[in-house]
């Protein structure tokens, strides 16, 4: 399991908003029966630190997908934010080469 402490992602920088990553309590998300969300007034993303690890990558993933179709101005459906958040985590679980190859170009200041 992870903490927002221990996994130093904060802020997400998406277009020119940065948003803070913040856990979510435990009992507010269970109410909500949701591990995440994100609030464009704030600009907070806050996830339940207590489920899988890569359940928060997926979350994290969901709620930059909202943030992304309102940067745009995207009407998009919960179904399709979910199908793709889903795929970007596998993508990103399944292949850490891509994930090394990334960083490699970030460290040398590429984009
Ligand atoms: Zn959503």
């Amino acid at each position: 399991m992870s903490t927002c402490a221990t996994m130093n992602i904060t802020p997400i920088k998406i277009g020119a908003i940065d948003y803070a990553v913040e856990a979510w309590d435990k009992v507010e998300s269970t109410r909500e029966e949701r591990w995440g969300q994100i609030s464009e007034y704030n600009h907070t993303i806050q996830v339940d630190t207590e489920c899988q690890d890569w359940q928060i990558v997926e979350t994290i993933a969901h709620e930059i997908g909202h943030a992304i179709c309102t940067r745009c101005d995207l009407e998009v459906s919960e179904h399709v934010i979910s199908t793709v958040s889903a795929s970007v985590a596998a993508l990103l679980r399944d292949n850490p080469q891509l994930v090394e190859w990334i960083m490699s170009i970030s460290d040398k200041g590429q984009s």
